[in-house]
This record gives structure tokens, sequence and C-alpha cells, in this order.
């Protein structure tokens, strides 16, 4: 299948590189060429605008920062809109605002296009490895489609819902998960300031009932002092954003999602949002004189 890519960053780069391997054609496209040279080295081609992609991919995904860029890719000059033919699919892999992917699909509609929203969750090492989970919103005919795409980037599949629904699915998903990246990140230093090694603290939070995700890297990440991305801090914040403006539209209370999004925006007017979100902790660490690091042994 001939495939369009926009948006070689963090993960738009090795999920585009699985599709080259796994043997579908390849077009990509990005602000910077340099990004893009990720997969063009490997035998991609290159479009200059969205809108280039189109003539020659019945297939297009994106894997954008915010919906703000996704608008752009699709409505702005050159943009998809403006090349889409009757009968192409649309999905987009961003985390995203639901409402802004249902209008997205709404308008793709009159052209004959399918949009499918199709997040992911399991961060830079699941989309090298190709073991993602996806979460699908949009029509089922459309998804079996593209479905040997996905599979090239990922393990488990889950068709949501109806478009929008795959991420309400991830919000939900990044609600708890950069609830847990901040409440690990404030406890530790907490632990470190009162006196206990980091790497004790670790073995007895994670063997118990505090542990998450999250908290398992730490040996790779916090550990280390390596707050290189992964996943960007301002991304994070974005994030939280989303799913407490989902909050809203739907009346449902988030007061710790409230308190989350508050801490990251303070770690991210400190000058980290290209840091990691482990960051976090970073912030932390500087506001109470304390580091993170189990003792060299
Ligand atoms: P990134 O910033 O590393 O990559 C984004 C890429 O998009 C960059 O190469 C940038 O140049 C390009 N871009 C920006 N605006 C563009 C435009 N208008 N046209 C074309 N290209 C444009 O971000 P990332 O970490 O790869 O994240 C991408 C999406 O995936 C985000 O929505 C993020 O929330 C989500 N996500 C990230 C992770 C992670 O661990 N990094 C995990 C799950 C989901």
């Amino acid at each position: 299948m001939k495939v369009g890519f926009i948006g070689i960053g963090q993960m738009g780069g090795p999920m585009s590189k699985r599709i080259l391997e796994a043997g579908h054609d390849l077009t990509v496209h990005d602000l910077r060429k340099d990004a893009g040279k990720y997969v063009l080295d490997k035998g991609a081609d290159w479009a200059d605008t969205p809108q280039a992609i189109t003539e020659t991919c019945r297939v297009v995904i994106s894997c954008l920062p915010t919906p703000v860029q996704v608008q752009e890719v699709v409505y702005g000059v050159n943009g998809l809109m403006a090349g889409w033919k009757n009968g192409d699919i649309y999905v987009d892999m961003s985390t995203n605002s639901p409402t802004v992917m249902r209008k997205v699909a709404m308008d793709a509609r009159a052209a004959g296009v399918a949009v499918l929203d199709a997040p992911v969750t399991g961060g830079t090492q699941g989309a090298q490895k190709g073991t993602l989970t996806i979460m699908v919103g949009g029509d089922g005919l459309a998804l079996e489609k593209i479905r040997p795409i996905l599979q090239a980037m990922g393990t488990k599949i889950v068709h949501v819902g109806d478009v929008g629904c795959g991420n309400v699915a991830k919000l939900v998903n990044n609600l708890i998960s950069l609830t847990n990246n901040t409440i690990d990140a404030q406890a530790f230093v907490l632990g470190v300031k009162a006196g206990i090694d980091p790497q004790i603290l670790w073995e007895i939070t994670t063997s118990g009932t505090a542990n998450n995700w999250n908290l398992q890297q730490y040996p790779q990440t916090v550990f280390q002092g390596n707050f290189e991305p992964g996943f960007k801090l301002s991304l994070g914040s974005k994030d939280i954003g989303l799913a407490l403006q989902l909050a809203r539209e739907y009346g449902v209370p988030q007061l710790v999602g409230a308190a989350v999004e508050q801490s990251l925006l303070e770690a991210q007017a400190a000058g980290l949002g290209d840091k990691s979100v482990d960051s976090i902790g970073l912030y932390m660490e500087k506001l109470v004189g304390v580091q993170v690091r189990p003792a060299k042994k």
C-alpha cells in the first residue's frame, strides 16, 4: 500500500520506519526536512506539503504535537483537504481533541474521505519495537482496510467506537499516567529529602501497591539524571489540558487532574517544556535542594 506520513518526530520517526520495513511504499512530510532524514535514508520519498502527499497516497497518517498542527495540516494552504480524493482514508495518530477530530471527520465526509483517530500508548520504546497499543475511533470498514499498516506499528489494536472515541480513551489513559508521573516525582523527592536512598524506595514501591509504569522506568530515567525526551513535558501539559477540556465539555469534575495540570505548567514555566515529562521531578528537586539519584555502590 502507498502510505503518506506527516510528522516525523519522536513517535512518527520510528512509527513510519516500521511501515517502510513492513514493505509499504512511504512518502513523508514534516515542517523540518532534516526530521524526515530518519526514513528518507531508508527509501522513503519526500513531499513538500500535505497536499503533495495526496497526489500519490490514498492513505495518509499524521502524528503531530497538538490539535493546532493537525488543523493546519488538514485545513491550511496546501493542506490535505486541498488534495483529498473520494475513497481516501486519513488516520490521525496524534493525541488530539475528540471534538476537533469529529469536525475534521465531518468536513472530510463531504469529500468522500474516511477519518479515523488512532492515538497510541507505549512511548518511544513501543514505537521502535512496533508494540504500541492503538486506540481507533471511526468507521470499522476503513479500519479493516488499513489494519495491515497499523499492525506494523502496534500489537494491540482496539476499535473503541465512533470517530473521537480513540482520543477519549487516550485522554483517560494520560489523565491516569500523568497523575502517576506527577505523584511519583513529588513523593520520591519527599522520600529523599527525608533521608531515604531512592533505590531502596524504588524496591519497596515497585513491589507493592504504589507500583506503576512510570516508576518502573526510573532506573533508566530519573536515577540516571536522564531527562531527555521521550515524551516532552510540554506534550504532557497539552494532554492534561485536553483531558480537562473534555471533562468540562461533559461536566465531570477532575480535582486531581486540575492539580496535575498546574504542576506541569509550573515546570514548563521554569523552562522544562522540551525536557522529558519526568523533569517535573527535576523542578521539584531544585525547589527543595535534593537529587533523586541512588547512592553509588
Ligand atoms: P515531536 O515534537 O517529537 O514530533 C512532532 C513532529 O511534527 C516534529 O518533527 C515537527 O517538526 C512536526 N510538525 C509540527 N508541526 C507540523 C506541521 N504543521 N506540519 C508538518 N509537521 C509538523 O512529538 P512526538 O513526541 O512525536 O509526539 C507526536 C504526538 O504523539 C503528540 O500528539 C504526542 O502527544 C503523541 N504521543 C507521544 C508519545 C511520546 O512518548 N513521545 C507517546 C504517545 C503519544
